[in-house]
């Protein structure tokens, strides 16, 4: 995997602890990123492996406080 080139985000169901990539070999969990809409109100929270860069939305939606 080259630097800088993004893998598409792909689904991962939630089950147990989750710390491992089912990508890769990884088990010592994820870097967190967030998925704005475009309002930039709301969106999903993706996790990234840090050692194969696969990113993951697990159905973790978010939603900004109004200003
Ligand atoms: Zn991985």
């Amino acid at each position: 995997m080259e630097k800088g080139i993004r893998k598409p985000i792909e689904k991962m169901p939630l089950k147990g602890e989750v710390s491992n990539c089912p990508a890769c070999d990884y088990k010592d969990g994820f870097h967190v990123s967030f998925n704005l809409d475009d309002n930039s109100r709301t969106g999903n929270i993706i996790i990234i492996c840090p050692q194969c860069s696969s990113r993951f939305s697990v159905g973790w939606p978010i939603q900004l406080q109004k200003k």
